[in-house]
């Protein structure tokens, strides 16, 4: 087809305009809102709420996570119309799968693509959040890109509630699981056993299964939301990656710092998710897996979240 198209662009003119506009990027519009510099073809107010969501959520990450931010800019790309979108996603990355968002990180730039679609405020939330981290800390892990990504990708002033994995964590074939009565250590009353040491060793370039995202988000939930303690433990961690680009992986820190086994801190987490999931109004989780939409996530190369 590629041929075919070069030897028509030898012929005709308006072919090449054709082809050029459909390889485009939106550029009609630029609004700049600090790190964001949003790219699109149909007007959005430069003050529109989602806008100044997501600017905020720079300072979100700043305080929360308490690391110097970035200058680099983060180029967010607005497709107004999803076909466009998917065909520009076919043509310019075509071994991408079929995601409604990406962020897409290169040396020089980082990226996000997506589409102003019903889904766009959670979407947007989420790859801003990766590049937000990124320009910080390229060589964040993946369990903690993503689950940071998922926590932070609920609106705000939710506390990183995300019900949907709320759901999918709560153990699907007992209806007793957040039962505080049962007598099961907290680690098993959750879907599987929690083992953040499992997730530490994913490789970056694995595309993760459902399960394994909400497993992030309730590492990341339990970290910022359960202790003054814990959350300190995660800022050190993120401060040594900074400084010195790795560091010891947060399991053992965690593990050492409180005087914790893996099975005890697997508990502490478990102890916590069961007790958002009761104050959120969860009783059970005997329905099964949650009806959820596929996420546009991560899309299975290091540079492509
Ligand atoms: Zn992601």
């Amino acid at each position: 087809m590629l041929t075919c198209l070069a030897l028509l662009l030898l012929n005709a003119g308006c072919v090449r305009t054709l082809v050029n506009r459909r390889l485009d990027r939106p550029d009609r519009y630029t609004i700049v809102r600090d790190q964001l510099v949003i790219h699109c073809d149909f007007e959005v107010p430069a003050r529109h709420r989602l806008l100044d969501e997501l600017t905020a959520r720079r300072e979100d990450l700043r305080r929360e996570l308490a690391y110097a931010s970035s200058e680099e800019p983060i180029h967010v790309y607005l497709f107004e119309d999803a076909n466009r979108f998917k065909e520009f996603v076919r043509e310019e990355h075509p071994g991408f799968p079929n995601r409604r968002a990406f962020f897409v990180e290169s040396d020089t730039r980082l990226e996000v693509y997506a589409h102003w679609g019903g889904y766009v405020g959670e979407d947007l939330r989420h790859e801003v959040t990766h590049a937000y981290l990124h320009s910080v800390l390229p060589d964040i892990p993946l369990w903690l890109d993503e689950g940071l990504a998922e926590y932070f990708e609920v609106p705000r002033g939710r506390h990183g509630l995300n019900r949907d994995h709320l759901v999918r964590i709560l153990a699907r074939d007992d209806a007793t699981a957040a039962d505080s009565s049962s007598a099961r250590p907290p680690r098993e009353r959750l879907y599987r056993l929690p083992n953040l040491a499992r997730l530490e060793s994913l490789d970056s370039e694995q595309v993760l299964p459902q399960d394994d995202y909400a497993e992030c988000w309730a590492w990341v939930h339990f970290l910022l939301e359960s202790s003054t303690e814990t959350k300190t433990l995660l800022r050190e961690y993120l401060y040594r990656l900074h400084v010195d680009g790795s560091t010891v992986p947060l399991s053992s820190r965690m593990a050492w710092r409180l005087g914790l086994t893996a099975d005890q801190l697997a508990d502490r987490m478990a102890e916590h998710i069961l007790e958002t999931a009761r104050s959120a109004g969860f009783t059970d989780s005997a329905g099964g897996a949650p009806a959820r939409e596929e996420r546009p996530d991560t899309l299975g190369s290091s540079d492509v979240q």
